[in-house]
């Protein structure tokens, strides 16, 4: 017999996906898709989850307001792994727990961070803009295969993006708040202060979640410090650089290139810094591969009910059968 609890999904990719919504509707009776392809927010967020017990969401901020409105959810499953538009501390407080699989599209993610970084240093967006404009000339690029790649964060993506990396025999040079010895030792990775990472390394990629800690990190004074013809790739989270300083530094060819897929607000207002040519940007398409999608989906799916209360996911040490350097909330 089917679940009859009810659940709402207001993620559009995952109600718009045939198979995923097959798999859900074979396990849930009640269920309500965001079929009207409606960006949920506010009122209107609260409006399409009221009465349900349950809910499968993506980038919809679930903030107090949210939760003080809706006493009967009791379950938030994640639809992807970031979870900087959830206030964790007014679910825990509400009682709802919290479905979230972390890891589930890193690979994706990490590909895309890796094209970035071969388009860029071959001068791809450039040498498009040429053709387009119907000029036939030759740019010189360069080769990923032996530059220094500095990542910053070594989690989940992180360390996915410095598995893809080894065939190009890179020195990489990695920042992160935890260590993870056992990893940096097989992948030949050095782990370094955050300022010698800007400094010496040639590809600059983010990987480290949106929170308190991390916000704004790469400010106008830390982006200069990156090594003059450096490139930087941030496929984490929008909130994280200074874009105006960014832009600067495109201009003065301080930095060679940038290649963004999320943006302090989406869509990115700074159409400037969009318009150089040596710009990579993408409407925060990570995760958003057939592979990734259908992880991502099951793992909400599974999460609905396998939801475990907030304190336990932030506090992975304090819950049964968790092991050290599985991924926690404590900065997420
Ligand atoms: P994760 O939690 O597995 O790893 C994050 C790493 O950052 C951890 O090792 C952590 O110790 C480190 N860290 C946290 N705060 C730090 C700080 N202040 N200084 C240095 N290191 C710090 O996360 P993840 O799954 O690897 O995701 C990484 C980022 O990618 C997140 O911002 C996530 O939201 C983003 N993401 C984007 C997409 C997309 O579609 N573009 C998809 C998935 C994830």
């Amino acid at each position: 017999m089917k679940d009859s609890t009810p659940i709402a999904v207001t993620s559009r990719s995952f109600s718009r996906h045939p198979v995923l919504r097959r798999e859900l509707l074979e396990r849930f009776a009640n269920v309500r898709f965001n079929d009207d392809g409606l960006s949920l927010s506010g009122e209107s967020l609260i409006a399409f989850l009221r009465g349900a017990k349950r809910a499968i969401t993506a980038l919809e901020p679930l903030d107090k307001r949210v939760f003080d409105a809706l006493p009967e959810l009791e379950v938030v499953s994640k639809y992807g792994v970031g979870l900087d538009m959830i206030d964790l501390d007014a679910m825990e407080q509400h009682g709802v727990k919290l479905g979230w699989t972390p890891g589930v599209n890193s690979l994706s993610v990490a590909e895309l961070a890796l094209a970035m970084a071969i388009e860029l240093l071959h001068r791809g967006p450039e040498a498009t803009a040429i053709i387009r404009d119907g000029e036939w000339r030759q740019l010189v690029g360069r080769q990923l295969t032996g530059r220094i790649v500095g990542v910053i964060g070594c989690g989940n993506v992180g360390k996915e993006f410095v598995r893809l990396l080894q065939p190009f025999h890179c020195p990489i040079l990695v920042y992160d708040l935890v260590e993870y010895p056992d990893f940096y030792e097989s992948h030949a990775v050095r782990a370094v202060t955050f300022e010698l990472l800007l400094r010496e390394a040639e590809v600059v990629s983010l990987h480290v979640p949106l929170d308190d800690s991390t916000r704004g990190m790469l400010n106008a004074e830390r982006l200069r410090l990156m090594r003059k013809g450096a490139i930087l790739i941030n496929t984490a989270r929008g909130g994280l650089v200074d874009e105006e300083e960014l832009h600067r530094l495109l201009v003065e060819q301080h930095l060679a290139g940038a290649a963004f897929d999320v943006f302090a607000l989406e869509p990115p207002p700074n159409r400037e810094l969009l318009a150089n040519s040596n710009v990579i940007a993408t409407p925060h398409i990570g995760g958003s591969t057939e592979e990734a999608i259908l992880g991502m989906g099951r793992a909400a799916i599974e999460g609905l009910t396998r939801a475990r209360p907030v304190g336990d996911v932030r506090h992975p040490e304090r819950s049964e059968g968790s092991r050290r350097g599985d991924a926690s909330l404590r900065s997420a």
